[in-house]
C-alpha cells in the first residue's frame, strides 16, 4: 500500500487554521479510501520563524522539502514584515528551486455558491488558468539605484526564455486536450510588450501544431478581463504569464464566488521534485484567529494533491464531499454570506466523506 509523505506548512495568519483543517480532512480521505496512507510532517516556517531567525526558512529549506511527495502550503504575509520579504523568502523560494513551473488554478462555481455575475452558474463558468510560475515578470532580476534622490531608478526585469515559454505552453495545450471542450486561450500583451510577448505568440503557434485537436485563440490581457466578465462561457483553459495570470486568477476567484474557495497547485510536471498545493488567498489578517476562515479552497487543493499523487478516486470523493457541503447555505462561512465556522465546515466535509457510498 502506498504511503505518501506530506510536508504541511501553515505559514502565517489564517494559513495554519486552514492547513489544520486540510490535514484533518485528508486523514479522513485516506481512512475512507483504505488504499493508501498519508504521513504528515509539520513545518513552522513563516513570519514567526523570521522574527526568531531573521529568515523565513532555513537556507537549505527547499532542499529539505525534496524528501516529500507533496507540500501543502497555507499562506504567507504579516502586517509587520514587508510583503516582498515574506513572499520571496518562502513561497517563491520554494517554487523556483523545486521547478514548480506550472501554476494551475481551476475555477468553477460550486453548488450552492452564487457568482456575482448575473445568470452565471456551474456549467457556464468552468475554467483552468495555467500560470507560468518560474520566470517572466517575477524573475527577481532588477535593481534600484540612487534611493530617494531625484535621479532614482528602479527596474524589475521580465525574463522570458524560449524553453520556459515552450514548456508552459505544452503543459497548457496538454491540459486543454484532456478537458472535454479542448479549448485554450493564450493571453499576452503582445501589442505593447513587443519582444517577449511576441515570442509567446510565436511559440503558442508552434506548439499548437503539435495539438491539432485543440482549438485555441489569442487574447490581449486587458480585453481578457472583459471577456471573463461578459462572455465567461466562451473560455475553458487559459494560459498566461506569471503576472498576467496572477491578476486574472484573482478576478476568476471573485467571479466564482469567493477567494475563500479558490485553490491552486504549483506543479513540477517532470516530477523530479515535489509539487506544492495551496489556497490562492493570503493570510487574511482581518479574520485571523476568529475561526471563520473558509477552508474550502484548502480542501479543493487537497483534492488536487490527491489527484497528483495518483489517487484519483480519493480526489473525486473529496471534491464530491466538498460540493455536498457548499450546496448547503447553512454551511457557508461569512465570506460567502453565511455564519458557519471553519470547524463546522470541516466537520461537515469529514462526515460527508465518511458517508460517501462509492
Ligand atoms: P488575503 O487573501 O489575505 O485577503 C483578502 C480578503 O479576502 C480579506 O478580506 C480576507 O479576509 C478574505 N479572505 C481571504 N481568504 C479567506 C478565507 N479563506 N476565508 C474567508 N475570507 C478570506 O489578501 P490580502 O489582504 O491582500 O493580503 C494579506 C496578506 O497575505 C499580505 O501580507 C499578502 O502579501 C499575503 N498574501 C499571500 C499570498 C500567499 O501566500 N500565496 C497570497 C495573497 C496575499
Ligand atoms: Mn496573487
Amino acid at each position: 500500500m502506498p504511503s505518501y509523505r506530506i510536508a504541511a506548512m501553515g505559514g502565517d495568519g489564517i494559513g495554519p487554521e486552514v492547513i489544520a483543517a486540510g490535514v484533518e480532512v485528508l486523514k479522513v480521505c485516506a481512512e475512507r479510501d483504505g488504499g493508501f496512507t498519508l504521513e504528515f510532517t509539520d513545518f513552522d516556517w513563516g513570519s514567526d520563524y523570521y522574527r526568531r531567525h531573521g529568515v523565513m526558512m532555513p537556507a537549505d529549506g527547499a532542499d529539505r522539502l525534496r524528501a516529500y511527495d507533496a507540500i501543502l502550503f497555507g499562506a504567507v504575509g504579516a502586517p509587520d514584515i514587508p510583503d516582498h520579504v515574506t513572499l520571496w523568502g518562502l513561497r517563491l523560494s520554494i517554487c523556483q528551486p523545486l521547478d514548480q513551473y506550472a501554476n494551475v488554478r481551476p475555477t468553477r462555481v460550486l453548488p450552492g455558491i452564487t457568482s456575482p455575475l448575473r445568470n452565471v452558474s456551474g456549467p457556464e463558468l468552468d475554467w483552468v488558468i495555467v500560470r507560468e510560475n518560474s520566470e517572466g515578470e517575477y524573475s527577481g532580476v532588477g535593481g534600484r539605484a540612487h534611493k530617494g534622490l531625484p535621479i532614482e531608478v528602479a527596474q524589475d526585469v521580465s525574463i522570458m526564455t524560449r524553453a520556459g515559454v515552450q514548456r508552459i505552453m505544452r503543459y497548457a495545450f496538454r491540459l486543454a486536450q484532456s478537458r472535454p471542450r479542448k479549448l485554450l486561450t493564450v493571453v499576452t500583451k503582445s501589442n505593447a510588450q513587443r519582444h517577449a510577448m511576441v515570442m509567446w505568440d510565436e511559440i503558442a503557434a508552434e506548439v499548437a501544431a503539435e495539438f491539432p485537436d485543440v482549438t485555441w485563440d489569442k487574447m490581449l490581457v486587458d480585453a481578457m478581463t472583459m471577456r471573463m466578465v461578459i462572455r465567461p462561457q466562451t473560455l475553458d483553459t487559459i494560459v498566461a504569464s506569471n503576472l498576467h495570470a496572477d491578476i486574472l486568477s484573482d478576478l476568476a476567484a471573485a467571479l466564482a464566488g469567493s477567494l475563500g474557495i479558490a485553490p491552486t497547485a504549483n506543479i513540477n510536471p517532470e516530477r523530479d521534485a515535489p509539487s506544492m498545493f495551496e489556497p490562492i488567498h493570503g493570510s487574511a489578517f482581518d479574520i485571523t484567529g476568529k475561526g471563520i476562515a473558509n477552508p474550502v479552497a484548502t480542501f479543493w487543493t487537497a483534492s488536487m494533491m490527491l489527484e497528483h499523487l495518483g489517487e484519483p478516486a480519493a480526489a473525486a470523493r473529496l471534491m464530491k464531499a466538498v460540493e455536498r457541503v457548499t450546496a448547503d447555505p447553512a454551511l457557508h462561512t461569512p465570506d460567502l454570506g453565511g455564519r458557519a465556522t471553519t470547524r463546522q465546515v470541516t466537520d461537515a466535509v469529514c462526515e460527508a466523506l465518511r458517508q460517501a457510498n462509492d
